[in-house]
């Protein structure tokens, strides 16, 4: 018997990058997993279908989570279809860096509406079925620089703080009814994300990493799965930073 057998999980932004490498862990811990995302790529169905050969459920949803309604009828459909929802993956997020005298109220606007209010669309939905089931595992992927903070990323650093006080928040509401919520601070990963940095930029933050190397997404997956799994059962309200040492 696999680690998420029969588990039901919802994974925001996992058309790509750190996401689909968090869905193709918990299809093979045995999940039957729902992405959320607001677009997927044309290589998706090519992913998706090995995985679907496993048995398990791997379907794509199109849900934009800064939209409130949409988002609460895709959980409310999830939860229809399936009777329960063990596991929520708060994955989706967006950059828009500017230093902060030239970044635009659009810019903050639109990385703190994917970001932060996207993981509260979701669990507040998401966490009545929990409470009606008494478990359930919630996972909202932050990012060191919430920890740290970076120059031309204040709008993506308060995000990501952000989810740091609503896992804690969510943790202590939600622990009576056996649903655990914590919170991944990736460092630097190789996604299309950061794709977009240049050599000198890519230098700079080497040079501040102890294991000297960027992460790949499967290094994220992997604790992600793990604390989506019964072996995490006493854990909850954490944040745990996977970065090579940077924020030690
Ligand atoms: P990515 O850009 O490759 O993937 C993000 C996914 O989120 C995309 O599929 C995108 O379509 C989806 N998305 C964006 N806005 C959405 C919306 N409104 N509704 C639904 N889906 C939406 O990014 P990634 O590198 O895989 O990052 C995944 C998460 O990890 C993000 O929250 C990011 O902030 C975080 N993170 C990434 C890194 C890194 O180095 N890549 C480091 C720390 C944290």
């Amino acid at each position: 018997m696999e680690a998420l057998e029969n588990n039901v999980a919802i994974v925001t932004g996992g058309a790509r990058g750190i996401g689909r490498a968090i869905t193709t862990e918990l299809v093979n811990d045995g999940a039957h997993v729902i992405v959320f995302d607001k677009s997927f790529p044309d290589d998706f169905e090519a992913f998706a279908g090995p995985l679907r050969a496993t048995g398990r459920t791997l379907a794509a949803k199109e849900v934009d989570i800064t939209d409130t309604g949409a988002t609460e009828k895709a959980c409310e459909e999830v939860a229809a279809e399936f009777g329960q929802i063990d596991i929520l993956v708060n994955n989706a997020g967006i950059t828009r860096d500017r230093l902060l005298p030239r970044m635009s109220e659009a810019e903050w606007d639109a990385v703190l509406a994917v970001n932060l209010k996207g993981a509260f669309n979701t669990i507040r939905v998401v966490a009545k079925t929990m409470m009606s089931k008494r478990r359930g595992k919630i996972i909202n992927i932050s990012s060191v620089i919430g920890l740290m903070g970076n120059a031309g990323q204040a709008n993506y650093a308060a995000s990501k703080a952000g989810l740091f006080g609503l896992t804690k928040s969510a943790a202590k509401e939600l622990a009576g009814r056996k649903i655990n919520v914590n919170c991944v601070a990736p460092g630097f990963v190789e996604t299309e994300m950061t794709a977009v940095l240049n050599e000198d930029q890519r230098k700079q933050l080497l040079a501040l990493i102890p294991l000297k190397r960027t992460s790949r997404p499967e290094e994220i997956a992997g604790i992600v799965a793990f604390l989506a799994s019964e072996k995490a059962s006493y854990i909850t309200g954490q944040v745990i930073a996977i970065d090579g040492g940077i924020t030690m």
